[in-house]
């Protein structure tokens, strides 16, 4: 089963809009957002926040 590895690249203005879309994902913290898992064994809303980052900071890669 395919597995997907989240990370958050430098560049997080701390909008919050990860956190609203996908709270069991993205947590804001001390103003950046940062993972409450880094890997996850289906995206459910990590893609939406992924898409609706302003600054295109979240990256969602299949692992093998
Ligand atoms: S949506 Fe993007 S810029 Fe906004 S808090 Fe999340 S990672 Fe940071």
């Amino acid at each position: 089963m395919a597995k997907y590895q989240l990370e958050i690249k430098d560049g997080c203005i701390g909008c919050g809009n990860c956190q609203a879309v996908c709270p069991k994902t993205f947590v804001l913290k001390d103003g950046k957002s940062t993972l409450k898992k880094k890997i996850i064994d289906k995206i459910t809303c990590e893609k939406e926040a992924a898409e609706q980052c302003p600054v295109k900071v979240i990256v969602i890669k299949e692992t093998k």
